[in-house]
């Protein structure tokens, strides 16, 4: 439902939570967090209202970290619970991503990937998507590579955003038939299901067409459409106040 990323300087989870709470308008049944620390993948995520998941943040913090990715969660597939809440992680643990929309053909996806021995620990259709990237990664291609390839495996609507802790420098994010928007800064760059994920940090933006693929570092943005070609996102100032 509502979606942020951030890479940069600042303490990344300070950055994601604004956000979310931004976002909370949109309205939601669970949230949660992502960080990479240490080549560590971290997770928190909690039913309920996102002061459950401060709670949970405040009895158990995560490290110190300048990079992360928050969700709400307005359930599709599976019940509003902790497990089914996003992030949701590959099998080994390397990989995160939350998604906003439906994949549809997920089942297919699911049955092909329990055939090879992957086990699922959520009733969600997001879960294929982070076990299936942490495959690409795990053979050897970049994160954003990673999200190609699999988002040409899937049908439906999603806005989907991936981190790999080996490569913690790096949030890839793509989308279908749901939006996804690119929060410009200096030294830092955002994402975001809609500009209130970031506007109290950036008001330049870029709007990423569908099936386009960004990859977003502390000094860089990067566009390609799913074949890896260079492409251009929409870039807009957000005039507007919230
Ligand atoms: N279909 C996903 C789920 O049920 C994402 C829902 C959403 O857009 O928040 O977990």
């Amino acid at each position: 439902c509502g979606i942020i990323g951030y890479v940069g300087n600042r303490s990344a989870e300070g950055v994601v939570v604004e956000g979310l709470r931004r976002m909370e308008y949109r309205g939601y049944d669970s949230a949660g967090i992502a960080l990479v620390a240490g080549d560590v993948l971290r997770v928190q995520k909690k039913a309920g209202k996102l002061a459950n998941l401060e709670k949970l943040l405040s009895e158990q913090p995560l490290p110190a970290s300048t990079i992360a990715m928050g969700h709400t969660r307005w359930a599709t597939h599976g019940g509003p619970t902790d497990r089914n809440a996003h992030p949701h992680v590959g099998r080994n643990g390397r990989v995160a991503v939350v998604h906003n929309g439906i994949i549809e053909n997920f089942a297919e996806l699911r049955a092909q990937l329990e055939d090879r021995g992957h086990n699922f620990s959520s009733d969600t259709d997001t879960e294929i998507a982070a076990h299936l990237v942490e495959l690409e990664v795990e053979a050897g291609r970049s994160v954003e590579d990673a999200l190609r390839t699999v988002a040409k495996r899937l049908v439906g609507s999603f806005t989907l955003l991936a981190m790999d802790a080996l490569q913690p420098d790096t949030i890839a994010a793509t989308r279908r038939n749901s939006p996804l928007v690119v929060g410009l800064g200096e030294g830092e760059n955002f994402l975001g299901s809609d500009v209130a994920a970031f506007i109290e940090f950036t008001r330049n933006a870029l709007e990423l067409e569908q099936d386009q693929v960004v990859a977003i570092r502390a000094g860089s943005v990067t566009v390609t459409d799913l074949d890896g070609n260079p492409a251009e996102g929409k870039p807009f100032l957000v005039t507007w106040d919230l």
